[in-house]
């Protein structure tokens, strides 16, 4: 099968090459429907690479499609299923192909342009539920981009009372404010601790979701936690930072690392059923966080926007 993929060569080095995929036995091989950009992509554009990995690299993990055919070992899908990709499976493509076991299928009734979000929307609200927020608790979001708009959406089904929504772009703090936020803080323009001790009687909040990925916020994270306060750790942070933990052991906070796919791969398979269902009984708002919609001949404009413009939450790619 012949497709268009996504080869990442360099730093804001984007090419569109054609490939013939060979079906293993193995395999399923799946036309993308939709695939989209995730925060993760992002790094891999801006140069901001983890460790153990090197340039040109196939990226695009996110995204869903239908089962156009399986190699003879494969008994978990059939041609003609609508499917989920939750690991790196080259989504950004016409065609891709992957092992059963990186799939799921699609939630039965759920619109595909949401199910094809699953990954980043199991992601995220696996951190809800994991999160421990209880009826009554004074909840911050630090980072209100598309997992920071679910947590926030999410916390307050668990029942939050207070929300705090932080992030240092202003389009953000908007959205967030729209999603429900009961408050919206912007570092950069006031002192964060200061306004929450404000708001919690000088206790500090009850859950902090860090959703930002980098050190101020996670130090900032810190700051801002109630004594035995749950510090949810969502981000992937790429590069080593410096982090003054003094009160995670002074103040005994309960640590949560949420990060669904990077259970086993089984565990991952039982979690994202539970993660997705809020969003296939509606209780949660997808659609205002899907900013653009770009074809993937138009990929590398996408990006360029998706690292530009403050406004974006989520680009979706189509074939
Ligand atoms: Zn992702």
């Amino acid at each position: 099968m012949k497709t268009r993929m996504l080869k990442i060569e360099g730093p804001r080095k984007l090419v569109l090459v054609e490939k013939e995929l060979v079906l293993e036995d193995d395999e399923v091989l799946v036309r993308t429907l939709q695939s989209s950009i995730c925060g993760t992509d992002k790094m891999y554009y801006r140069g901001e690479m983890p460790p153990n990995e090197k340039y040109p690299l196939f990226i695009g993990h996110e995204g869903g499609g239908v089962v156009e055919a399986v190699g003879s070992k494969v008994d978990e899908y059939q041609a003609g299923d609508l499917v989920m990709s939750f690991s790196r499976s080259c989504t950004f493509a016409d065609y891709f192909k992957t092992k059963p076991i990186n799939l799921q299928p699609v939630p039965e009734g759920l619109d595909m342009r949401i199910a094809a979000l699953g990954e980043p929307l199991a992601c995220a609200m696996h951190s809800v539920l994991e999160s421990g927020v209880q009826l009554g608790d004074t909840v911050a979001v630090m980072g209100m981009g598309f997992a920071g708009q679910i947590m926030l959406q999410g916390a307050r089904k668990k029942g939050a009372t207070k929300i705090i929504a932080i992030d240092v772009l202003e389009d953000k703090l908007k959205l967030a404010k729209k999603m429900g936020a009961d408050v919206t803080i912007n570092p950069a323009k006031e002192n964060l601790y200061q306004t929450i001790m404000g708001l919690t009687n000088g206790q500090g909040v009850d859950v902090v979701f860090e959703a930002a990925g980098n050190q101020d916020s996670l130090n900032a994270c810190s700051a801002i936690l109630k004594h035995n306060g749950h510090l949810v750790l969502y981000s992937w942070l790429t590069q080593p930072v410096t982090l003054n933990m003094h009160r995670w052991h002074q103040n005994s906070f309960k640590i949560i690392t949420t990060t669904l796919v990077h259970h086993t791969k089984y565990e991952r398979i039982v979690w994202s059923e539970k993660a997705m269902r809020p969003f296939q009984q509606g209780l949660i708002d997808v659609e205002p966080l899907i900013s653009a919609e770009y074809k993937l001949a138009d990929i590398k404009e996408a990006f360029e926007e998706s690292v530009n413009n403050d406004e974006i939450i989520k680009i979706i790619i189509k074939p």
